[in-house]
């Protein structure tokens, strides 16, 4: 998997550049389960969007087997945002590209 190192700067350049300024389309892959969730679901469960980069939308949300935070003991995370774990961008055309293989 490929490792990303950020400033803060261009990483919320980069989320800008993804996802635009609304952030309930932003959308964040767990590097636990894999699940994608974004800022909409995060507002929908009653959680902290700003969390949605960091926390699995298992937190929150029952029943999705897993409750994994990037600020954990242990860091997965391929992304880093001035050296802390951050969960990866999950932007839609990737997720189409993935459907067609
Ligand atoms: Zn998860």
């Amino acid at each position: 998997m490929e490792n990303k190192k950020y400033t803060k700067e261009s990483w919320l350049a980069e989320g800008r550049r993804l996802f635009g300024t609304d952030y309930t389309k932003y959308r964040f892959r767990c590097p636990k389960c894999g699940n994608v969730a974004t800022g909409q679901e995060f507002k929908d469960a009653g959680a902290d969007p700003n969390a949605m980069y960091c926390e699995c939308i298992g937190r929150h949300v029952p029943g999705k087997g897993c409750d994994w935070a990037a600020y954990g003991l242990f860091d997965i995370c391929t992304v880093h945002v001035d050296g802390q774990p951050v969960f990866e961008f999950a932007p839609l055309e990737e997720e189409q590209r993935e459907e067609v293989y």
